[in-house]
């Protein structure tokens, strides 16, 4: 059949494209040959044309099983405005009420519907399956199929049943297609649809325009990350955090540092949750900050960075999530802040659920943790995660490729992890094959009586951290593998083998250093948010000798949040000190040298980057109507409609928002100066601020006159502030 239609010409009747993408060609053709078949093509690949010409051209109704019940209408939709006929295409799903869902029968019955799209909880209704039984089906699409596994990212248990009902319905060819999948997903997938002797037609998953990027994560977390919005200026972005708590945290310390940053959950009410979506599609807002509920079905061609707050949970999903970057083939930054810590964190907190699930969610994390740690390309390993093997010597854009670690000969260790694998007869798990070659006796150990092996301790000269490295190394070189059935067990590979009968060089770089950095910033002391601890005890010192000497409490001198707020902003002259929050000129000039002396030589000492122009305002340090005043003045939200809002007079409202201008924080107010003043009147008091010597308010009114109101002067004062001073 298939030989005898042109299907470019095909192609283009329908779709209007002129040439296929990729593999398509050649999916379509085997699908149309009545083969099952399986796709794995990145996202944009153009999967869903796999399964929509097919159906066009065969006999019968297409089922395709989708999980994303809000992508079904835009499908549907779409495939509606290429063809007259608005029943060529139709959904079911829980959103259909009875008598559309008598429409969408009717219409299947008469032959007209060659795409049907199901939600695969509305699939395994008996009424559903009792109808599609009498149905002539063409072919069954099982789009995201790695939901099938428990090992991809997005594990759906309805899809398990797929199979089952397929067989209930009346077996056609299936092809199941994905844009994520491990090779031990893959087998999963081929295993439960029983399509196990399908042809795979694999995609490269290579990004190339992708940069990677891992970077220690300390306690100076927030400030990096503020730095790094602030040198990529006017580009879109996502964060990504694992909790929702951290989300709405970062994205108001982001805001009150004067980015215009939005949150993301699924626990925010629908409304704002996709205001936020639209204002940041619309680019209203340049970054949105997220758990990874935001992003699915989101097709913004130009994300320009996606940073993980947080180590993600599998590198299926790093891989989805860093995929957002750079859609259109251009920039596309992604960095992740790494601790070994959030890893014990995310462990824990796996501790309540079901055992087995445990085992996989803790797996999956060790496997990013490998690729975090690694100093090998970030390239490879992520494509050879995916089974794909990437042979550039150099990939030129990751942090490893670009800064190369040294090279060291590992022949004999890896002699001596292969000799291990094998004693313990491939049944065992990395972390064991360390204990093993550490000689270490754990329970484990000793229930298999392993410790009477030759080679128990034969490793000891080492640390895990080597080992570690030569492990992950030897399976990206093919020397081990891990078995797909029982999943992280190592095995020795053909090669392995031929390694061991005839060694030869084998070299790897060590580690990345994780704990290192970490100890050069030392966690933060209790109660304080000072963004450097150690400065702030010293801070603290210094205040108790001054109050000594000067006889006054330690509060008289400075107050803790002003002393916080100086050993987060590192002020070394008594002008800038008069930014701190509680330090006016009078203080600075009474107490203040000798502070700056000490922050000053503190810097110099630990050599620290001061933040000069980088202000990070710890949101602790403002009250929440500052931060709400900040968030809403970004909305452009009318200033007299925030007084109201917040319940306070006009001039309150003013009093915060020069507390807020003068600590250091840019407002642009611009949006409600034009809306009601006078162009004259503003470009007048703006002159008049500029020439004079003096911000005060009287001066002002006294040389403006009368016919200049207080609350204007004030507004432009904070404009101009606002300008110049910040
Ligand atoms: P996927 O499901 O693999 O993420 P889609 O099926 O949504 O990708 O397709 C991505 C984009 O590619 C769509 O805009 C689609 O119209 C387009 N596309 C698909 N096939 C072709 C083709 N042969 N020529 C040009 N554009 C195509
Ligand atoms: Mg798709
Ligand atoms: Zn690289």
């Amino acid at each position: 059949m298939a030989g005898t239609i042109n299907l470019t010409s095909q192609l283009k009747k329908h779709f209007g494209f002129d040439k296929f993408k990729g593999n398509q060609e050649a999916i379509i053709l085997n699908l149309l040959n009545g083969n099952d078949t399986f796709v794995l093509m990145p996202t944009g690949g153009g999967k869903s044309l796999c399964y929509q010409l097919p159906s066009l051209l065969m006999e019968g109704t297409a089922i395709v099983i989708s999980p994303l019940i809000a992508l079904m209408k835009n499908q549907v939709d779409a495939m509606r405005n290429f063809s007259e006929e608005d029943g060529i295409a139709h959904f079911i799903n829980s959103s259909l009420n009875k008598s559309a869902i008598d429409q969408v029968k009717t219409d299947i019955l008469s032959g007209r519907t060659k795409l049907l799209y199901v939600a695969p909880e509305s699939l395994t209704k008996v009424e559903n399956i009792d109808f599609l039984k009498d149905v002539k089906i063409s072919f069954y699409a099982v789009d995201e199929a790695h939901c099938i596994s428990e090992w991809g990212h997005d594990f759906r248990p309805e899809y398990r049943r797929i199979r089952p009902i397929i067989n209930e319905i009346g077996s056609a060819p299936v092809i199941a297609l994905t844009a994520t999948a491990t090779p031990k997903v893959q087998h999963d997938i081929q295993k439960n649809l029983g399509m196990a002797d399908s042809i795979v037609f694999k995609s490269s998953f290579n990004r190339s325009n992708l940069y990677y990027e891992v970077k220690a994560k300390t306690n100076n977390v927030d400030r990096d990350i503020i730095k790094f919005i602030r040198n990529n200026p006017e580009k879109s972005g996502i964060i990504y955090c694992l909790s929702r708590k951290k989300v709405e945290e970062l994205a108001e310390i982001l805001q009150a540092n004067g980015i215009n940053a939005r949150a993301y959950h699924a626990g925010m009410d629908s409304a704002t949750r996709s205001q936020n979506q639209d204002d940041f599609l619309m680019e209203k807002i340049e970054v949105i900050v997220a758990t990874i509920a935001f992003g699915m079905g989101i097709d913004k061609p130009d994300v320009r960075y996606v940073i993980h707050y947080d180590i993600p949970k599998s590198l299926e999903g790093y891989y989805q999530e860093t995929g957002r970057a750079g859609r259109d083939g251009g920039e596309g930054k992604c960095v992740t802040f790494y601790t070994n810590k959030d890893l014990q964190k995310l462990e824990k907190f796996m501790q309540g659920k079901p055992v087995a699930e445990q085992e996989i969610g803790k797996q999956l994390l060790q496997e990013t943790a490998a690729y975090a740690e690694s100093s090998v390309c970030r390239r490879r390993s992520l494509l050879h995660y995916f089974g794909e093997e990437y042979t550039e010597e150099n990939c030129g854009n990751c942090d490893n490729c670009l800064n190369p670690k040294k090279q060291v000969e590992a022949q004999e260790l890896l002699c001596s992890v292969l000799e291990t694998v094998i004693a313990v007869k491939e049944n065992f798990k990395a972390e064991y094959i360390i204990d093993i070659l550490q000689g270490k006796e754990t329970s484990e150990v000793q229930a298999h009586l392993h410790e009477d092996l030759e080679v128990f301790g034969s490793g000891m000269g080492e640390d895990d951290k080597v080992w570690n490295a030569v492990i992950r190394q030897a399976l990206i070189a093919g020397y081990l593998s891990k078995d797909v059935e029982n999943y992280g067990t190592l095995k020795v590979t053909d090669s392995g083998k031929k390694f061991l009968k005839s060694p030869k060089s084998f070299k790897i770089t060590e580690d990345n250093d994780f704990e290192e950095v970490e100890e050069e910033a030392p966690a933060r002391s209790g109660g304080s948010c000072a963004v450097d601890p150690v400065l702030f005890s010293m801070l603290k010192d210094l205040r108790k000798k001054l109050s000594k000497k000067l006889e006054v409490p330690p509060y008289v001198i400075f107050q803790d949040p002003s002393l916080e707020a100086m050993a987060t902003i590192y002020p070394v002259t008594l002008d800038e000190l008069q930014n701190i929050p509680g330090v006016g000129a009078g203080k600075a000039k009474r107490y203040g040298a000798e502070f700056c002396v000490l922050i000053k030589r503190h810097c110099e000492e630990n050599e620290i980057e001061r933040p000069e122009d980088l202000r990070v305002r710890t949101v602790a340090n403002k009250s929440k109507l500052k931060v709400s005043i900040i968030q809403s003045i970004d909305r452009k939200v009318a200033l007299d409609d925030i007084a109201l809002s917040k319940g306070i007079e006009f001039s309150e409202l003013l009093d915060e928002v020069e507390a807020i201008v003068y600590s250091g924080t840019k407002l642009n107010i611009d949006y409600f100066l034009n809306e009601i003043m006078d162009e004259d009147h503003l470009l007048d008091i703006y002159d008049y601020f500029r020439e004079s010597t003096t911000d005060k308010l009287e001066d002002a009114m006294d040389e403006l006159g009368e016919d200049y109101t207080e609350d204007e002067i004030r507004l432009v004062r904070i404009k101009f502030i606002s300008e110049m001073a910040n």
